[in-house]
């Protein structure tokens, strides 16, 4: 399912997919790259080993920019990308990837378009050094 993405009121849905796509796959390739990192040829069988059923389940390797959750996920809980400065505000942004971490969909929806004091204090430091680093003023919108 393909959502809407909206950046300065033009839906840029397929260049977000697409970007989103591509840093999906650069994390699996990592995980894949540490996978292959504990591979021993005289413990494991080769074809077992590299036959990893979902690549994508990006198991230990990320985890929560804000919360610090990994490994396996409760019901319910997923990894999304988030902007950290909202593309809602920080149009210029939307496509930056110092811009985007991963992050459960709980710290997200939590998050939501919310700029400055009011994100709380785990997600507070991730504005404020992005902004400073931008050279944007943090807005304060709750
Ligand atoms: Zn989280």
């Amino acid at each position: 399912m393909i959502y809407p993405f909206y950046v300065n009121g033009i839906d840029e849905s397929s260049r977000w997919e697409k970007l989103k796509s591509e840093i999906w796959s650069d994390l699996a390739s990592c995980e894949m790259y540490r996978h292959w990192e504990y591979y021993d040829k005289d413990e494991h069988d080769f074809y077992t080993y590299g036959n990893v059923p979902n690549p994508i389940d990006l198991g230990e390797f990320v985890r929560c920019a804000y919360c610090d959750i990994n490994g396996i996920l409760p019901i319910g809980i997923y990894w999304n990308l988030e902007h950290v400065l909202p593309r809602k505000y920080y149009p210029q942004l939307a496509f930056d990837i110092d811009n985007i971490v991963v992050a459960c969909n709980r710290c997200n929806k939590k998050k939501c378009n919310k700029v400055g004091k009011s994100v709380g204090n785990l997600v507070l430091p991730y504005q404020k050094r992005l902004a400073k680093k931008k050279q944007l003023k943090l807005l304060e919108i709750a």
